[in-house]
Parts: C-alpha cells; structure tokens; sequence
C-alpha cells in the first residue's frame, strides 16, 4: 500500500515539528499528540516512518541490533561477534509497530520461559512489541484506552531504551530504544496525570479552520485516492529531501553542543513559566539539541528552545485556571515569534510541489 506522503500534509506544523525531532533523537521520550478524529493523528506517524532513512540491522536479530553500534547489541548478537568476530548485517526499513489497545504485558515486554530455565538451565524468551519495535516507531492509538501498567511499561522503556523482565529471580534485558508516539482523543477520556507528564512532548491538534487551507487538504485528499502511486511520485522529491535531512540531523546531534548560559535560559523559562517539576528542563534541552541539529547547527539558539518549550510545556502546567495557562502559553508564542525571524523549519516541510501549486487538479484521471 502506497500511504500518503508527509510532506503532504497541510498545516498541523506543531505536530510535524515533534514527530521530525522525537526521529533525530528518540531519546527525547516520545510524543503525544492530543487530538479530535480525523486529524491526520495516525497518517502523520505511519508516513514518518515510511520516509525516515533506512538502517542497518544484524540479520535475523529479532530485535535489529545496530551493527555499527557494539554498546547497544543484545546478548546474542554480543555473543556472535565475540565468537565470530564479525555479524552479518543488511538493511531494511524503520518499521511501523501498532500496539493493539487490548495489548496485555506479556504481548509488550515478550515472556520469559521459566519452566525452561528452570529445568534445562536455558534462557528462552519470546520477543514481544518492545523487541520489534527497537530502532522502529511504535505507534499507540488511543493510549488513554491502554491498561495504565502498560503505558507505564512502554514509558519506562522509552526514557531508558532498554526492556528489561523479571520473572521469579530470572532477568533478561534487551535494547528498546524508539519513536514513541501516542495519540488520544480526550474526549474519550483523560490520562492519568502522572502519565501525561512522563510524554515528554505534547501536542494539541485541531481541525483546521481556513477555507483555504481545507479546500487544499481536499484537493491532495482526492489526488491521493484517484491515483496513490502518481501522487507519492509527486511528493517523492520533498520525501527524500525530508527523509536526507533527517538522516544528516541524526549523524550531526552527538555534535551539538550546549552552554552554562543555555541551561540557564531553559532554567528562568521554565521557573518563569510556572512549570510543574524538573522534567521540562531536560526534555527541552534534548529537544533544542535535536531542533538545532535539524537546522544544521552545532549550536542552541534562543528559537530552539522557544520552540523545544513550545511542545514540552503544554502539559506541564501547574494547576492553574484555564485562562491563566492559556495566558502564560500565549506569552510563549509571542516570544517565539520575535526570535523566530530567521528560522522556520516548517517553511520547508510545508513548501508545495511547483507542479500542484499550479495545476488545478481535476476530479477525473
Ligand atoms: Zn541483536
């Protein structure tokens, strides 16, 4: 199935802008994006994960350890390449995992078999979710829905990028680091507070209002159903070139550095801001990290943490009265409108094809 481009999607920048930065570096934590039905929630992750550059695994790894990577490896592969002194390796997507909203914590975090171990004196283990979805994207459809020891499961094993079970005194671990991307309608029903802060991003996403703007999710809406193949190769420049700077963002963020004078920048905005607890300060740190690597920069500017905050903060506010939070975020925004000058990430990831701004697309192929 041909699945619609990114790129393509018209406006939800906020949403776009966390979903690219949680894809250069994972380790921000994840990122829940709040919204109504029909919001192009659950396209925007799949098509992120069809266009992120493509890795390479160790073959038959269940859980695609990183070849060039020897820290972060399973036991296995750690095994084969003290034994082998080399591991096969070959390339393959980053995969899409859907976690079923019945998933159960055995079916997330794999089963050990103790029975096995036990009697043999061998460790067997049943990959589950987190196995497959190491190195990939992991995709929770309504997580307000999911069993809250589940959503505890996954968070921890996102902040720490390893899933480690424990059964009667046996311990197996494996490398777990992914995208995290959650999506709820909170019309059916609110997260736990103490889970909503461990999303590190947030975003809030509605239907959008311009008329303008809808008749053009309607025109790439019908040329994307009439003719999927010829739409993406519409696309397909502005998919690779997304996809390639990504690529170089994620080679280039070990590279980006920070100062005492940026750390106190995040510190007085976030102490200024009212924020609840200590998280928001690392979370966008790491996520002023990965917006400057985006923009090729070894270096946080002011912008990149305006913007860091602008997705780390909405649901971090102290319990406040509605307007008064409303208040602060709208004192965030002007803020990052006057440094923004210079800097619009979504300009590019926005731009149109020369070729759809000027034809009129009709109803009949
Ligand atoms: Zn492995």
């Amino acid at each position: 199935m041909i699945l619609f481009p990114f790129t393509a999607i018209v406006g939800q920048d906020k949403m776009k802008r966390a979903l690219i930065l949680n894809a250069i570096s994972p380790q921000i934590g994840g990122v829940l994006i709040r919204g109504e039905r029909g919001t192009a929630k659950s396209t925007a992750a799949r098509a992120l994960a069809a266009l992120l550059p493509e890795i390479q695994v160790v073959q038959s790894c269940p859980y695609h350890c990183d070849p060039a990577a020897p820290e972060t490896l399973c036991d296995e592969c750690r095994e084969h390449l003290a034994r082998d002194g080399k591991l096969s390796s070959m390339t393959c997507l980053t995969q899409f995992v859907d976690l079923p909203v019945s998933a159960t914590e055995d079916r997330v975090v794999g089963t050990l078999d103790i029975e096995q171990a036990i009697k043999k004196g061998e460790r067997h283990f049943e990959p589950g979710v987190l196995a497959a979805a190491n190195r990939g994207l992991l995709y929770v459809d309504e997580v307000n829905l999911l069993d809250d020891h589940v959503v505890d499961l996954l968070l921890d094993s996102a902040a720490m990028g390893v899933n480690v079970v424990e059964r009667e005194g046996i311990s197996f671990s494996h490398p777990a680091r992914f995208i995290l991307v959650g999506t709820m309608n909170p019309e059916e029903g609110e997260l736990r507070p103490q889970l909503l802060d461990r999303f590190a991003l947030c975003v809030e996403i509605k239907s959008i209002p311009e008329p303008a703007q809808r008749v053009e999710i309607l025109r790439r809406r019908i040329a994307y159903e009439q003719n999927p193949a010829q739409f993406y190769r519409r696309w397909q420049p502005q998919e690779r070139a997304l996809s390639q700077r990504i690529g170089q963002a994620q080679r280039l963020l070990p590279q980006v550095a920070y100062d005492e004078r940026d750390l106190t920048a995040i510190a007085e905005l976030t102490s200024e801001m009212q924020v609840d607890g200590h998280r928001a300060d690392i979370v966008i740190l790491k996520a002023a990290l990965a917006q400057a690597a985006f923009e090729g920069r070894q270096g946080i500017r002011e912008v990149d943490i305006l913007q860091a905050a602008e997705l780390a903060l909405p649901h971090r506010f102290k319990k406040k009265p509605f307007q008064e939070t409303e208040l602060q975020f709208e004192r965030l925004e002007k803020r990052l409108e006057l440094s923004r000058a210079d800097v619009c990430i979504d300009s590019e990831v926005q731009a149109l094809p020369e070729d759809v701004k000027k034809k009129p697309l009709t109803l009949t192929p």
